[in-house]
């Protein structure tokens, strides 16, 4: 079966992100909707959202638009047809007779329901009709959400829903499970319990809702909104009506019904348009007093907001043993909640599925989390996990567990999919190496290194992994959602506080030494990011020999954000790809200018298509859709380069001063029509400074050192400055960059 053609039916949220993302992967796709006009609005919408839905606008071109009445026969044409309607069995079923009417013989049907089960939808359908229908359950935003979990009946032709599987895995980049016909089916049967538990569980231990976020969040490896802030995000009106499911599909006994009971303050918060982030506010809320905004929080036994308080549990890096060996209510509270998860998901097995593992990766690919249920369970020890139960009855999973008490049974990840992943690699390593930010997998052709800070901060022990494992080839990749946020600014900002500018340096040239090293080194080097490589996190990326880049990146070099300026060569390579223009070939100028432009803006680029017209990628650079092939491709990368040397130095020719005179004019302007202030001004001169040459002039060269001291010494400059120092705890403090 190849899928040639797509036609969705229904272009509301889910319709038009799963038209984007076959937009993306360059097949044609049809948008029927009741009316074109709504299917065009769709098509606006895919436009204008925010993170963008598509890879690169051009490629709307790739959706057409209709309704169902006059443009049904466009479904005579497709192999594959979904339909993203309303959670309405009877509109459903209706539109599943036109497809059924219309459809080429053997092309697949399948429905996008969250939690309609397949028994119940396929119910109308002949014997020949179930053969090929099917739920794929994509979430929400498509581009971005890894899951897509494909539902099967005893009626389907299983090779044709693993041809449907691979074309979902390999153009459309997502993690396919492929799950039996069960309530939540893998994801949100787990996840929306986890969820339940951790809400449930901070009523009856009267946590606050900070205190709740800050231990159902990053030290348990998931996404710092916690449980609350999740709710929020999500809709507190949608989590209701996906509990009222739950309650009428699942058995009066199963556990879930425990959690999923409606809780008074949840009741009223909706009653009263406190839905979440799309409403009034929810759990939290944006307040406005003396015209300043205050994020509020609400007090869980009466209701009532007041100054939300981020709450500290004492460690930036906390593992889920340490936290639930803590002796405070935190501790009982991450025991209790995730004992409970634990529980309920090997109870499951093999109910839901037979391969537990698939669970661990439903939470990974649909929720965010690092590591899944049973990988926990591993790492709390299968010991101390029974000595801790109380009782576990009517669990043959855990009951199994109990007997062989097998300290490593979880073996690999991600055992859904064929391809050689970062995850099923990593236990098969000769050596590992590991400091506080990085670890070193040694292979016997190859290393490779993952960065392992929150967000991939990058510090000195990061460099220091870096330059370790160049004895062999390289590759740089991560599991994690972020390639690299870029430098660790609280490491820094830990130095400037103690007015240890000294350390700054060292670090910053230890950075640059790293990057040099990366370029030079006798093995070739090849990054492979995902997520975010920004500032620090991109210069690495910039001076690696190749990049294997996955479609959903954002890169850039943002420094000036911060009052700073990239001083790990990101200004030199940036100058260097400018340099090789053809534009730069009639006028010594334009590079510096470009670049000038680029940097001073913070421009960035949310996919690797807006990247390559900035240079923050290259035409040669690799851009993939699938995030589990990054390895193998760079793998096939260091494999068709056997034969690499190092590339040879670069060497500059730049005015110097002629071409920083124009970058003041250029600065002045912006100051005196406000868009800049005094501190702005600085930033701009120094970047000035450091992309004109310095001293030079175009009789001269410049080489690639030279750049570095003016990076290094521009930095220095600036770091030293109390206005960049504010605005770097403002972005600490905040999470954003100050304006202006
Ligand atoms: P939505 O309300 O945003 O969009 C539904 C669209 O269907 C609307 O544009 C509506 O005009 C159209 N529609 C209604 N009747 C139709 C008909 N007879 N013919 C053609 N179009 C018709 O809904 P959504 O959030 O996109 O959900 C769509 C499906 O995906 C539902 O089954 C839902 O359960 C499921 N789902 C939603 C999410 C989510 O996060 N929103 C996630 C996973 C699955």
């Amino acid at each position: 079966m190849k899928i040639n053609k797509v036609v969705v039916i229904g272009s509301g949220t889910m319709g038009s992100g799963i038209a984007a993302q076959l937009c993306n992967a360059n097949v044609p796709v049809t948008l029927l909707d009741l009316s074109t006009e709504i299917s065009e609005k769709a098509r606006e919408r895919i436009l204008k959202s925010r993170p963008p839905l598509l890879i690169d606008k051009s490629k709307i071109n790739n959706i057409n638009v209709g309704n169902i009445n006059d443009d049904f026969n466009i479904v005579k044409e497709a192999d594959w047809v979904v339909e993203a309607v309303v959670e309405r069995i009877d509109i459903k079923h209706n539109i599943y007779e036109k497809i059924f009417n219309e459809r080429k013989p053997g092309a697949i049907v399948s429905s996008n329901t969250s939690s309609i089960p397949i028994k119940v939808l396929s119910e109308k359908l002949n014997a020949d009709q179930k053969k090929d229908f099917c739920i794929t359950h994509f979430f929400n935003p498509v581009r971005y959400m890894d899951l897509l979990e494909i539902v099967k009946s005893e009626n389907n032709d299983l090779n044709k829903i693993n041809d449907l599987k691979n074309f979902c895995e390999k153009d459309l980049g997502k993690g396919a499970l492929i799950c039996n016909d069960t309530p939540g089916f893998l994801g949100n049967r787990i996840g929306v319990f986890a969820m339940q538990v951790a809400m449930t569980e901070a009523f009856r231990m009267k946590l606050t809702i900070e205190e709740a976020d800050a231990v159902f969040g990053r030290p348990m490896g998931i996404p710092k909104t916690g449980v609350f802030g999740l709710y929020d995000l999500i809709g507190i009106d949608l989590m209701a009506d996906v509990l009222k499911s739950f309650i009428k599909e699942l058995p009066k006994e199963d556990v879930f019904q425990e959690v999923a009971k409606e809780i008074p303050l949840v009741k009223k918060l909706i009653e009263t348009g406190y839905t979440g982030r799309k409403g009034k506010g929810g759990f939290y809320r944006i307040n406005k007093s003396e015209n300043k905004k205050v994020l509020e929080g609400i007090n869980l036994e009466t209701g009532e907001y007041s100054v939300s308080k981020k709450f500290n549990l004492g460690s930036e890096k906390m593992d889920i043993l340490s936290l639930i060996n803590r002796k405070d209510k935190y501790g009982e509270y991450s025991w209790s909640v995730i004992s409970k998860i634990i529980k309920y998901a090997s109870s499951l097995v093999p109910k839901i599925t037979d391969k537990f593992n698939d669970i661990d990766e439903a939470m990974r690919l649909g929720f965010n989390w690092t590591k899944g249920p049973f990988e926990i369970l591993q790492d709390i020890g299968v010991k101390n996990f029974f000595d801790r139960i109380d009782s576990f009855e009517n669990n043959k999973f855990l009951e199994n567990l109990n007997k062989t008490k097998d300290e490593n049974f979880y073996g690999q990840r991600q055992l859904y999919t064929e391809l050689e992943t970062l995850g099923k690699i990593k236990p098969k390593a000769i050596k590992k190496d590991k400091n506080n930010s990085a670890e070193i997998y040694r292979f016997d052709d190859f290393n490779i290194v993952e960065f392992t800070t929150k967000a991939n901060a990058l510090d000195y022990d990061s460099m220091d992994s870096l330059k370790n494992a160049t004895d062999k080839p390289l590759i740089i990749i991560n599991e994690a959602m972020q390639f690299s946020a870029g430098v660790n600014l609280s490491y820094t900002m830990d130095f400037a506080n103690k007015g240890d500018f000294k350390s700054i340096e060292k670090f910053v040239k230890y950075f640059q030494d790293t990057c040099k090293h990366l370029k030079y080194s006798k093995y070739p080097v090849v990054s492979a990011p995902s997520g975010l490589a920004l500032g620090g996190g991109f210069e690495v990326l910039c001076q690696s020999n190749f990049v294997v880049s996955h479609t959903n990146i954002v890169v850039g070099l943002v420094e000036t954000l911060v009052g700073l300026i990239p001083a790990g060569g990101g200004c030199k390579e940036m100058l260097w790809r400018w340099s090789q223009s053809d534009e730069a070939k009639n006028d010594p100028d334009f590079a510096p200018l470009k670049v000038f432009d680029i940097i001073g803006y913070a421009k960035t680029a949310t996919s690797p298509i807006e990247a390559e017209p900035l240079k923050y990628l290259m035409p040669e650079d690799k851009k993939i859709m699938s995030r589990n092939s990054l390895l193998s491709i760079s793998k096939e990368v260091l494999e068709n380069n056997k034969n690499f040397s190092p590339p040879e130095e670069c060497k500059f020719k730049l005015s110097g001063n002629v071409v920083y005179e124009k970058m003041i004019k250029l600065l002045e302007k912006l100051y005196n029509d406000k868009i800049i202030l005094d501190h702005g001004m600085e930033v701009g001169k120094e970047l000035a400074r450091v992309l004109s040459g310095g001293d030079t002039d175009l009789e001269k060269t410049v080489t690639e050192d030279d750049l570095y001291k003016l990076e290094l010494s521009a930095f220095m400059k600036l770091i030293e400055t109390q206005k960049t120092q504010d605005r770097i705890k403002h972005t600490l403090t905040t999470g954003k960059p100050l304006v202006n």
